[in-house]
């Protein structure tokens, strides 16, 4: 049990001794920066940046002249104890990270354990974050989605991870580079099927903000032509529940040999049913040698 006492509703707008402040910056507006977030950096002990240049200009911008000390992920296991430390000796602290929420997608997740785990107070700043930002701009279902953060950067994990996600049926939120997307949007669409509809939000809040709402064939086909620019998520709708897909009625052979008769080989076609089923190969080859 790790309970730590968050500042009390009245003490909330003030910056308290020993605390660790979460604070969300803009991902692309710099409006989006709220009043408190500012106030916050400007009283802080010191602020713990992911990249200190990026941060720097923010409180450049805003004449904030604080002490900074870098925290990303190539020196977090230093720089964590160290900022625990401070934190530990009463002075505080604001984590802000390159865009957004911190601990979203980036090393803020390991201080907030560090913190909880050395009774260290953590609050938060909240404001813009990519994932929810683009969520509710896709116009697919927002009631239950799963955040998959980005997919592995090599083939071979990313087709297997798509092809563990292939049966969600909850929306998927992605983040994805830029010099990824047409990559991943091909395994996609032969892993989650031609017609799962997609929403492609780019530049979000930015000038060049732009989402695309359509299904993953013509998402391949739009980016055959034209080069990918810029910050993308990508929101998937959920997969059909099984009982409102094609093969719900039929066995696990017949399932099978629906796709040999649609031209597949046999591996191809169990491949597919396996797919399809969010099962494994071997369980289909089971089913199908008890049959024979
Ligand atoms: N902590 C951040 C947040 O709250 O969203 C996310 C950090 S993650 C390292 C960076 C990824 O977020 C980018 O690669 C992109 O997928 C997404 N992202 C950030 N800003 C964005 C924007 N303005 N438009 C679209 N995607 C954005």
């Amino acid at each position: 049990m790790n309970n730590t006492v968050c500042p009390s509703a009245e003490e909330k707008n003030k910056v308290l001794p020993g605390v660790l402040y979460l604070v969300a910056t803009p991902i692309g507006n710099l409006a989006d920066l709220s009043e408190r977030a500012e106030k916050v950096m400007r009283e802080v002990d010191f602020v713990a940046c992911e990249d200190t240049r990026n941060s720097m200009k923010l409180m450049n911008l805003l004449g904030i002249t604080k002490p900074v000390i870098s925290y990303f992920e190539h020196n977090k296991a230093a720089k964590g104890p160290e900022i625990v430390s401070r934190l530990q000796s009463g002075q505080s602290c604001a984590l802000v990270t390159d865009a957004g929420t911190p601990a979203i997608s980036d090393p803020g997740e390991d201080l907030v354990r560090l913190c909880a785990e050395s009774g260290v107070t953590v609050t938060s700043v909240p404001g813009c974050c990519a994932a929810i930002t683009a969520l509710i701009l896709s116009g697919l279902p927002t009631g239950k989605f799963v955040f998959e953060g980005f997919l592995p950067s090599d083939k071979k994990g990313r087709q297997t991870r798509l092809n563990e996600l292939s049966r969600e049926e909850r929306t998927l939120i992605l983040y994805e580079a830029p010099h990824r997307l047409q990559d991943s949007l091909a395994d996609m669409e032969s892993i989650l099927g031609a017609e799962r509809p997609i929403a492609l939000c780019r530049e979000l809040t930015k000038r060049n903000e732009e989402i695309m709402r359509t299904t993953l064939k013509d998402a391949v086909a739009h980016y055959k032509l034209a080069e990918p620019r810029g910050e993308y998520v990508l929101i998937l709708g959920g997969a059909k529940p099984k009982n409102e897909m094609f093969f719900a009625e039929m066995t696990i052979a017949q399932h099978v040999a629906f796709y040999e008769e649609n031209g597949l080989s046999r591996m191809d076609a169990m491949k597919a049913a396996a797919r399809d089923r969010g099962v494994g190969k071997s369980e289909i080859y089971k089913a199908i040698q008890s049959k024979q």
